[in-house]
């Protein structure tokens, strides 16, 4: 293997020290530490393992976790009720409701009802469209660790020729926006795009987030590009494995990131920032001022 490999693990672990010190410092300020609510609906095997992720992590960085499990049959209208009381609940500095959610439920409605200054996972139109101009507030906590950890491994993005293959509203478009608030020039690839092939191979820089295993081929990767595979998808053998084929993309990129163990610790540890981040604005201070 060519490639340096992109250890979120280890830079996820560092951020979330820099969370626990500036969680810390709010409650010393504050008599009460930031608060994050996690919402789960129903019972998704794959959402409980990362909700009960979210919580311990939470716990561990001195954030307070404030756990709501409702059953699958909840309504639309129960999850808006709910989500009303949270975002009036003064105990409560980020809201994160846990998709997908049940069939008959509109996320959309669920997630334009947090308030946008609780919204941790940077979903709500306001925080995407604070992103979009260039002006970022709470910041989608993929495509914010993609760009921490290219930071951490002195990536210079401007520049750049990035392509984000994938432009879903969770990954895809907010990637693209933060690339491009970085200065990459950035192509994004959809199920429309003509010549996918051409448009990775052209790439410095490639985001893969389409949620099918082996995706992109290793072949298509130029030499020395950095690459940051945000898929996480289980085989049929049950190991995890992203949108990038692994083994031949990392002899010809110059850095990549495993899965598991590159941007999904990250997410994590964006997500904890964000929280963070939302109890410093909602309490009028810049973040990390103290
Ligand atoms: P999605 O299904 O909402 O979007 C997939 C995107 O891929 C779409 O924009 C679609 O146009 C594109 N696509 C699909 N087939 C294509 C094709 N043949 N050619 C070109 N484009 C194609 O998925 P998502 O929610 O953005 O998630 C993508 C992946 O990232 C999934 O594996 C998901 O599990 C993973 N994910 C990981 C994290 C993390 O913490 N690491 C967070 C969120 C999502």
């Amino acid at each position: 293997m060519g490639a340096v490999l992109l250890d979120g693990k280890a830079v996820a672990a560092k951020v979330r020290a820099e969370v626990a010190q500036r969680a810390a410092q709010f409650a010393a300020r504050h008599g009460r530490r930031p608060g994050l609510a996690v919402v789960q609906v129903g019972a998704d095997p794959a959402s409980s393992v990362y909700v009960r992720n979210k919580r311990r992590s939470s716990l561990e960085a001195g954030i307070e976790s404030i756990a709501h499990d409702l059953p699958p049959s909840t309504s639309e209208a129960e999850i808006l009720a709910l989500v009303s009381a949270l975002n009036h609940d003064e105990r409560v500095d980020g809201i994160l409701v846990q998709l997908p959610l049940p069939k008959g439920v509109n996320a959309d409605r669920v997630m334009d009802a947090v308030d946008p200054l609780k919204d941790v996972d940077g979903f709500h139109p306001v925080n995407t469209g604070l992103l979009a101009q260039k002006r970022p507030r709470l910041r989608p906590c993929t495509p914010y660790g993609v760009i921490r950890l290219a930071q951490e491994y002195g990536i210079a993005l401007t520049g750049l020729r990035a392509t984000v293959v994938g432009a879903s509203n969770i990954v895809g478009r907010p990637m693209a926006l933060e690339l491009l608030l970085a200065r990459a020039t950035v192509t994004v690839c959809h199920t429309g795009t003509r010549d996918l092939r051409g448009e990775v191979e052209r790439a410095e820089l490639v985001v893969a987030a389409v949620g099918k295993p082996g995706f992109v081929p290793g072949e298509w990767i130029r030499p020395g590009a950095a690459v940051f595979d945000v898929g996480i998808n289980r085989t049929d053998a049950g190991n995890l494995v992203g949108d990038v084929e692994f083994e031949s993309a990392a002899a010809r990129a110059g850095w990549i990131t495993p899965v598991p163990g590159g941007l999904g610790p990250m997410t994590i540890a964006m997500l904890l920032s964000n929280a963070v981040d939302a109890a410093f604005y909602r309490a009028g201070r810049a973040p990390g001022a103290g």
